[in-house]
């Protein structure tokens, strides 16, 4: 049996918005009120990732992936719900041994750049986490591993002393892979890690993160809106929907046989996909609607061909419709 690693159970992660000198107060009573409004960004997201997953997340901008996988590593706190990292709710985690937390659960972003510190050369950059975290005993051991991560991430131990700006944008993400790595997680959250990329070196840096996880047998979050990569790199899939899963299972059974008409129709805008096999078609029509003021009932009613009136009361629970395949809508 595989071992849980992250669980998390009805997550909620909502932002204030920020209102003006008259939308910000009402009167009521007689009395001034303040008005509070908020950005739904996840509204209730339950999943779990075992050792050794690599779990999609996928969905239109805006949908609540990223700041689902900010959440988890503690980078936005939640509004609700729980999160559990190898069985034990995340804050008594935290509590007992903050400090493997944070190296054992790391994330990579879009932007390689961004992400990394410019005035740091690169051996800065990939030995700090092997010092924070202690896992080197003096500066000789440190050099060396250093040497051994540019290594493993296709980087010339050589160019160890240039800054991010002297790399190409594949080589960046290569040494915040190479950064990640050093504190030795078990667990990373790649955040769409190939889309800022030019588009004839995302296989390449997808190959990697596939032999690092065999190598370090990491376990994977993976972020992202293209779903043919998707296809070629995880084993589990989870599709949202303004702040909800509305899909979820093995990503050949959802690749396979899609059931929610958003899961459809997202297959059927995405060009790339390949080796769906039934036609599908359904159309998507309208905007995503705003998380602020969500509509009632199902989130994808007013964008949905099927719904009905119960549709636009009733909110549907997401059900396994059949073994460990999961959806959210009255038509299963
Ligand atoms: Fe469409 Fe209704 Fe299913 Fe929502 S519950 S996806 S509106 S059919």
């Amino acid at each position: 049996m595989t071992d849980s690693l992250v669980k998390v159970e009805n997550l909620k992660k909502y932002f204030p918005v920020k209102l003006g000198m008259f939308e910000g107060w009402r009167f009521e009573n007689g009395k001034l009120k303040r008005n509070r409004l908020f950005v739904k960004a996840i509204d209730g997201v339950s999943f779990e990732i075992m050792k050794g997953d690599t779990f999609a997340l996928v969905g239109e901008s805006g949908c609540g992936k990223t700041t689902t996988g900010r959440t988890i590593v503690g980078l936005y706190k939640r509004t609700g719900g729980e999160i559990y990292f190898k069985g034990k709710p995340i804050d008594s985690f935290l509590k007992e041994n903050p400090r493997d937390f944070k190296r054992n659960v790391q994330m990579i972003f879009q932007d390689p750049y961004s992400s990394l510190n410019p005035r740091m050369k690169v051996y800065q950059l990939i030995s700090e986490p092997l010092r924070v975290h202690k896992l080197v005993k003096d500066k000789k051991e440190e050099r060396e591993k250093v040497i051994e991560i540019m290594k493993n991430v296709g980087l010339e131990p050589e160019y160890m002393s240039r800054y991010p700006h002297q790399f190409s944008g594949g080589q960046r993400q290569r040494i915040a892979i190479g950064r990640a790595l050093a504190s030795e997680p078990e667990f990373i959250v790649a955040d769409e890690p190939i889309s800022a990329l030019d588009v004839s070196i995302r296989a390449q840096i997808l190959n990697l993160m596939e032999d690092l996880q065999e190598k370090y047998g990491l376990t994977y979050l993976f972020i992202a809106h293209d779903l043919s990569v998707v296809r070629h790199i995880s084993n589990k899939v989870a599709v949202m929907y303004l702040g909800h899963i509305v899909e979820m299972g093995d990503t050949d059974e959802i690749f396979t046989h899609p059931l929610h008409p958003y899961t459809k129709t997202l297959f059927e805008s995405i060009p790339s996909v390949e080796k769906v096999k039934q036609p599908l078609k359904v159309t998507i029509e309208g905007e995503v609607p705003s998380p602020i003021n969500p509509p009632p009932g199902c989130p994808f009613h007013p964008r949905c061909p099927h719904a009905t009136e119960r549709c636009k009361k009733e909110r549907p629970e997401i059900k396994e419709v059949s073994p460990g395949h999961y959806v959210a809508c009255f038509l299963y």
